[in-house]
């Protein structure tokens, strides 16, 4: 059995950056991936300066698309909202997870196309073998192998996204808010990575994902004069279910760990920030176990936000539905502004 000092489990934003952040500790890191490539995950691949401070990611992905402008649609229509600076940038996710493995050092091991298949207090298993490890991070998104393996149920806010692809690239970046279609989730069009726009709705409650299909359908076909039959549809599930980050010698890390902002779906900055936060932990670093705190205190207020979205008897939807109506002007713009520019945290 080979033995590493740290195996994780998932190639994705949360497991790169725990390793690249690993790197220089001289602790030997094996990465384990089930895909053959990295990147493949279902995700439109919008990032916001905070995932990579100091840095410009125009001039760092050659694939990126900067986003100044936003569409705000609401049952009265859609109203563009202009900014003098990028508060989001579209970057494949390939690339993004090519970078954060480019940032590692000689001592990790990056293994694709090998799943895990089975996990003890001792070893990781796959078919290719058994690594013996001191440190065990869960990074394996939100169909994670680990977080069962630690018997933690995942039951409170587990998101679903469903939409239809067109092969070309997105002009706009869109959201709806139509609580009557979406039950306080949101539709979207945008960018799927580079390329491709995505145009579909997410719901956060078990209870509705059975309609969100049919739902998104009729509303494509509308709203856009879609013939979504002759369309690629995909739906993803995503994790806002947190309930700890360090279990023994054991980690959990981005939609594994729960740390999805279930208001806005927004989980790569989550993934990657929780896995310095991990990292610096195991490297003895005080500054890991602060990072984990920040997070899930932030992670509690989103969940705050969102039950008071999702609670019906609250008139809180209802001051929402007024914001979006026509947020172009006057105290909504202010109101708008203030909050968006939160929710972005540039
Ligand atoms: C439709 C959709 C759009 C989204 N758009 C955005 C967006 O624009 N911006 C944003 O910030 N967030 C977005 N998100 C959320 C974001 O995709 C996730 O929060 C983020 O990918 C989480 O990163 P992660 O590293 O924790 O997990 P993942 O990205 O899911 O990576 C987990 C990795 O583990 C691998 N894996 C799984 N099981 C095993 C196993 N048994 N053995 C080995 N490897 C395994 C997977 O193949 C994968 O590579 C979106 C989500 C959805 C569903």
């Amino acid at each position: 059995m080979e033995s590493y000092d740290v195996v994780i489990v998932g190639a994705g934003p949360g497991g790169l950056s725990c390793a690249k952040n690993l790197s220089g500790s001289g602790l030997r890191v094996l990465v384990l991936e089930k895909n053959s490539a990295l990147g493949k995950k279902i995700c439109s691949g919008e990032i916001s300066s905070k995932v990579i401070p100091g840095l410009n990611p125009s001039s760092i992905f050659g694939g990126a698309q900067e986003w100044k402008t936003v569409g705000v649609g609401t049952a009265k229509g859609v109203h563009h909202i202009s900014y003098n600076r990028p508060y989001l940038w579209t970057v494949g996710r390939a690339e993004f997870e090519n970078w954060l493995r480019g940032g590692c050092d000689g001592n990790t091991d990056v293994r694709l196309a090998e799943p895990v298949t089975g996990i003890t207090p001792e070893y990781v298993e796959t078919s290719k073998g058994r690594y013996h490890y001191r440190y065990l991070v869960g990074a394996d998104g939100s169909f994670s192998s680990v977080r069962p393996f630690l018997k933690l149920p995942m039951e409170h806010i587990v998101g679903h996204a469903f939409h239809f692809v067109l092969d070309r690239p997105s002009e706009e970046f869109r959201v709806y808010w139509l609580p009557e279609i979406f039950t306080h989730g949101y539709g979207y069009m945008m960018s799927k990575n580079k390329g491709q726009t995505m145009v579909g709705g997410a719901m956060a409650h078990v209870s509705q994902h059975a309609v969100l299909a049919p739902r998104v359908k009729e509303w494509a076909q509308k709203e856009f004069s879609l013939d979504v039959k002759s369309l690629r549809s995909e739906g993803y599930r995503g994790n806002a279910d947190y309930r700890g980050w360090k279990f023994g010698n054991v980690f959990l890390v981005g939609d594994a760990a729960g740390l999805l902002n279930p208001v806005t779906t927004e989980g790569i900055y989550y993934a990657v920030k929780s896995g310095e936060g991990v990292a610096r932990h195991i490297r003895n670093d005080p500054e890991g176990a602060r990072i984990m705190s920040r997070l899930a205190s932030t992670h509690r207020a989103q969940v705050l936000l969102f039950d008071l979205f999702t609670e019906p008897s609250l008139p809180f939807s209802w001051f929402v539905q007024w914001l979006l109506e026509d947020p172009r002007k006057g105290i909504r713009k202010r109101i708008f502004d203030y909050v968006f520019w939160r929710f972005m945290d540039c």
